[in-house]
């Protein structure tokens, strides 16, 4: 980057993060006005990397409520996304078609299917319980997908 490139990033206006409203960390309140309670949860926020400011410019280039946008991404994955670099914008298609599937899918085994929260995470988590001997990091994780599943169940009623 070139002296001036830094000087011009320096001296764009800085706007209130509309992801967090400022304060750094997105709550329950910010992911359910931004409607992506079955896809966040509350934590840093990665839109202004907690700093409450963004460059004004930001929301033409990454949307508020993209879902892959999360504190979990590297501040250089974050950095190619906000760039708009090919691979990391694909990287984002495929992880929110897998999140609205995994959503679909848990609404079709409930509605359609008629089973429970209990037995649709059995179902995904079929995979863990080969290995028995991991059976508290079992119950663990099943009882975080059963939450997530009641979520969904909630949320398409
Ligand atoms: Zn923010």
């Amino acid at each position: 980057m070139s002296f001036f490139d830094r000087l011009f990033r320096k001296i764009k206006p800085q706007i209130s993060c509309p992801r967090c409203l400022g304060k750094g960390q997105v709550d329950w309140e910010d992911i359910k006005r931004l409607n992506q309670e079955l896809k966040w949860r509350p934590g840093p926020c990665a839109y202004c990397a907690g700093s409450g400011e963004v460059d004004s410019e930001i929301e033409s280039k990454v949307s508020v409520d993209e879902p892959y946008l999360t504190s979990e991404l590297s501040a250089e994955e974050r950095q190619k996304l906000i760039d708009n670099e090919s691979e990391a914008v694909k990287k984002a298609q495929l992880y929110d078609a897998q999140m609205e599937n995994l959503i679909k899918q848990i609404a079709y085994l409930h509605f359609t299917g008629k089973l429970n929260s209990e037995t649709i995470a059995d179902f995904y988590l079929l995979p863990m319980l080969e290995t028995a001997h991991q059976h508290e990091a079992y119950l663990e994780e099943k009882e975080e997908l059963v939450n997530y599943i009641n979520k969904v169940i909630e949320k398409k009623k």
